[in-house]
């Protein structure tokens, strides 16, 4: 069956293209995009006048927890939060239990995501054993596997020299590699960023010097090896100079910031709301700030949500013993529209941080409406007015720092391939 979107607003990077037009889906495929097509013979019609049609959001981080934590998330409940808010492929962590550094744990979770068939799921592996940052995992067999990139994510590489040979041995195999920037030896025990609010709290601090000089170490890697580095969860103001003078340098390295990042400070912990104490932490006022500038800048290259499901055993614990993390697969469009509405970012810039960019950085399909691609796209009303509660959340865990806010916009349509995979 054909399926022809009418009068939508076309905004695809790829093409440069930002107008409103009308879309044919045949055979899991675009086959047409213009101003007006008419088509004769039976075909599904969706009228999308007043919406936004988009390449297929793409999140390049979140951890489904499967293998391992099924009590937080599986397979299944994070590919329908991930379809619900308009992403049409994920890139998942490899933090399981156990971590995904066999090709025995990836071909497990591509089995799995084939029988929960919603959105694509990229396996990224582990990058040392265990993540125990000794010996490297095997990245051959790991990338024959079906994993897209490897990365240590949860856990910094303390050894700038594993770092390296990891760099140049995932060159031969064509892996990008995803860095969880930390310094360990200024993060350790810290569980808010450091500064006067976690001295009022009475809590350890990590300072953001922390995520600055690691993001350093392996920006300079990248330059050393050659071999890109894509660093993910930026917070930092410090981070951000960073990134900005290695990509004026022409080194290669990416970079990734999270919706909590430019939407919240710090002061979301206060009165001890484990719901808002993440890794890195939420940072201070100038920090928010730099990175939304790098968004505009095209410092940060993509939004990723670093989507971590926690349940109340974790959460609902005294703010020191709880788990850091926050979930936000299905919030991350309307927080993103927000910096358009606010005139940071233009509608086109915005699916290039959400879709093309990402499948540039991770080398997977996506990220375009051109005809004969596969058809993975998302429809968003811009308008729609909502107020997140857990009831509305797919997620298997309700651990979000934005319960109760009020939000503009939303996904309401996701397909997968030609196929309708939400639909609101
Ligand atoms: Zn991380």
């Amino acid at each position: 069956m054909k399926i022809l979107i009418r009068k939508a607003r076309i905004l695809d990077p790829s093409q440069g293209l930002d107008q409103e037009g009308d879309l044919l889906v045949e055979e899991g495929r675009i086959v047409a995009l213009d101003r007006e097509i008419s088509i004769e013979g039976p075909v599904e019609v969706i009228e999308a006048r007043g919406l936004w049609l988009m390449p297929g959001l793409i999140d390049l981080h979140v951890h489904l927890r499967e293998p391992g934590e099924e009590w937080k998330e599986d397979l299944e409940s994070g590919s329908r939060a991930a379809a619900a808010g308009g992403f049409t492929a994920v890139a998942c962590m490899p933090n399981t239990r156990p971590p995904n550094d066999s090709p025995e744990v990836t071909r497990y979770i591509l089995s799995r995501a084939r029988e929960v068939n919603l959105v694509r799921i990229y396996p990224v592996a582990c990058i040392s054993k265990a993540q125990q940052g000794e010996t490297l995992a095997p990245f051959g067999e790991l990338r024959e596997a079906g994993a897209v990139a490897v990365s240590d994510d949860g856990h910094p590489v303390r050894d700038a020299g594993l770092m390296r040979l990891a760099l140049e041995y995932a060159r031969s195999f064509d892996l990008p590699v995803i860095s969880h920037a930390e310094e360990p030896g200024l993060s350790a025990g810290g569980q808010v960023n450091e500064g006067p609010i976690s001295a009022r709290l009475g809590l350890k601090g990590i300072p953001a010097e922390a995520e600055e000089v690691a993001v350093f170490r392996d920006a300079a890697l990248a330059r050393l090896t050659g071999h890109p580095v894509h660093l993910a969860h930026v917070s930092t103001a410090g981070a951000v100079a960073v990134l900005r003078r290695a990509k004026e340098e022409g080194w290669p390295v990416t970079a990734e910031t999270a919706p909590h990042y430019f939407t919240l400070t710090e002061e979301a912990v206060l009165g001890y709301n484990t719901n808002a104490k993440v890794n890195p932490p939420l940072r201070s006022e100038t920090d928010r700030e730099a990175i939304r500038e790098a968004l505009a800048e095209g410092v940060i290259d993509a939004i990723a949500t670093d989507h971590a499901p926690h349940s109340p055993l974790e959460k609902e614990v005294e703010f020191p013993a709880a788990a850091f993390g926050l979930i936000g697969l299905e919030t991350a469009v309307p927080l993103t529209l927000k910096l358009v509405r606010e005139g940071l970012i233009s509608p086109l810039r915005m699916a290039e941080l959400l879709s093309t960019n990402p499948a540039r950085i991770l080398k997977v399909p996506g990220g375009t409406l051109r005809p004969s691609s596969p058809a993975d796209l998302t429809l968003i009303d811009p308008e729609a007015v909502w107020v997140v509660t857990e009831e509305d959340l797919h997620s298997k865990s309700k651990n979000s720092p934005f319960l109760g806010w009020e939000m503009q916009g939303r996904a309401v349509l996701t397909m997968v391939g030609g196929r309708i995979v939400w639909r609101r």
